[in-house]
């Protein structure tokens, strides 16, 4: 596709049309109420969302797309200033409230781009987004992929995300004498926070303008902004940190739940978690077996891919339960193996695990890239590796011994991931789709 028609995510003037997949802060940077260049597409729900995260934006200028639905674009080509025709289509990402992957498709061939998504391989509304994609693919193959690459690293496997939320559950009956702090972003975890509502019987605290979101989604009864009825809190993900539970602690025992994929790094480094502290919520391997089982018909779930070990303590006031919004290096790996595309961009191009995906995937695509290229990525990737295992050097030996020496690690290392959070945050993510983005 020629320059200066679409972009995705991707806010600077000089395209015809803009794409939003969602409402996520990395994926909106550019964006503003003031912002005004041209039609901009997105989906129901993100529109919904859009007067309260931008405040005065001009909200003729959005225009609603359903999923699995082909929309015609009527662009004007910059370079012979001719009439060209874009089709686009939507497809549920599985990623937050709202979020959409677009496969374009025109003269330029087709390209899908994902934006952030998570397709688990047990999920009944993912396979409804499979089977939507492949109907539309039926007699084009992508040539290029833009691909949610933030796991994209064997590093990271995850359970599905309703096995997740149940480690969460379990973790607070496990400790019926604690207030529970749980961190999240201004969208996305609504699933997780429904689960435990609804297991527990409970309302689930937010702060006032989360309620609001939750409101604008149609969550009307099952979340509070009162402190009093409740001790679940759903806290912004900002404000989480060992300081603020070791303050809260101060006043009443506190457990603080980060549920993110970022932890589960260092399942791999190392060959070892490292220092494990003592944990009053253990489930057992069967336990956990069985009860993941009876998880929204999970029956079929292959557990020897998972890591279903107890739930830990990264420290004494914090658990992380791996429940993520972003595919695992499993499901991307499905993904690409469904798709066949010609080429692929990984659309986080800051993670600090970042590879390009070609390195793990460039047998599945049908462009093969020059064997040099490879060499190249090769020693870039081992070059990540090392730096990583530099970052999180969890050798068991190594901490063995004071609960000082453990706090003072434990606490290093969790700031450390606070600062690659960060890190992460502030990338921003999008494209002005063109030819060129996928060459190089
Ligand atoms: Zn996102």
């Amino acid at each position: 596709m020629e320059a200066g028609m679409v972009s995705v995510d991707r806010w600077s003037d000089g395209s015809q049309v803009y794409f939003l997949t969602h409402l996520h802060s990395d994926h909106t940077k550019g964006l503003s109420s003031s912002w005004k260049f041209a039609p901009l597409y997105c989906s129901r729900i993100s529109a919904k969302l859009f007067p309260s995260k931008f405040p005065d934006f001009n909200l003729s200028l959005l225009r609603i797309v359903e999923a699995g639905v082909w929309y015609s674009l009527s662009l004007i080509s910059p370079t012979s200033n001719s009439p060209v025709t874009v089709k686009v289509m939507a497809i549920d990402a599985q990623h937050c409230p709202g979020a959409f992957m677009y496969l374009f498709q025109g003269e330029f061939g087709c390209m899908l781009y994902t934006g952030d998504f998570r397709w688990e391989r047990t999920s009944k509304k993912a396979q409804i987004g499979k089977t939507m994609l492949l109907n539309a693919l039926r007699d084009v193959k992508i040539d290029n992929l833009y691909l949610d690459n933030t796991y994209c690293n064997p590093t990271f496997k995850f359970p599905p995300r309703e096995v997740a939320a149940q480690q969460v559950v379990d973790i607070i009956i496990s400790n019926p004498d604690h207030d529970i702090i749980i961190g999240i972003d201004s969208l996305g975890k609504e699933e997780l926070l429904l689960h435990i509502s609804k297991v527990l019987k409970i309302k689930i605290w937010v702060w006032p303008e989360r309620l609001q979101t939750m409101h604008l989604l149609g969550l009307h009864d099952i979340f509070t902004t009162k402190t009093s009825v409740t001790r679940v809190r759903a806290v912004p993900r900002y404000s989480f940190s060992i300081e603020t539970l070791e303050g809260l602690n101060m006043l009443r025992p506190t457990i603080g739940i980060m549920p993110s994929g970022l932890p589960w790094a260092l399942n791999w480094v190392g060959g070892s978690r490292g220092p494990r502290l003592s944990s009053s919520c253990s489930v057992s391997h069967r336990d956990k077996i069985d009860r993941s089982s009876k998880i929204g018909g999970y029956n079929s779930i292959d557990m020897s891919n998972m890591d279903m070990k107890s739930i830990e303590r990264y420290h004494e006031f914090m658990y992380a339960v791996p429940y993520t919004d972003h595919a695992c290096f499993a499901e991307i790996k499905e993904f690409i193996e469904l798709l066949q595309p010609n080429t692929i961009k990984g659309i986080v191009s800051s993670s600090p695990s970042y590879v390009d995906p070609h390195y793990y995937f460039s047998h599945l695509c049908r462009g093969n890239q020059p064997s040099c290229k490879y060499q190249k990525l090769e020693s870039h990737a081992e070059r990540k590796k090392d730096e990583i295992r530099t970052k999180y050097n969890f050798g068991s030996t190594k901490f063995v011994g004071a609960a000082s020496e453990h706090r003072r690690f434990r606490r290093s290392a969790l700031n450390s991931r606070e600062r690659w959070i960060s890190k992460l945050r502030r990338v921003r993510r999008g494209v002005k789709i063109l030819e060129t983005n996928c060459n190089d």
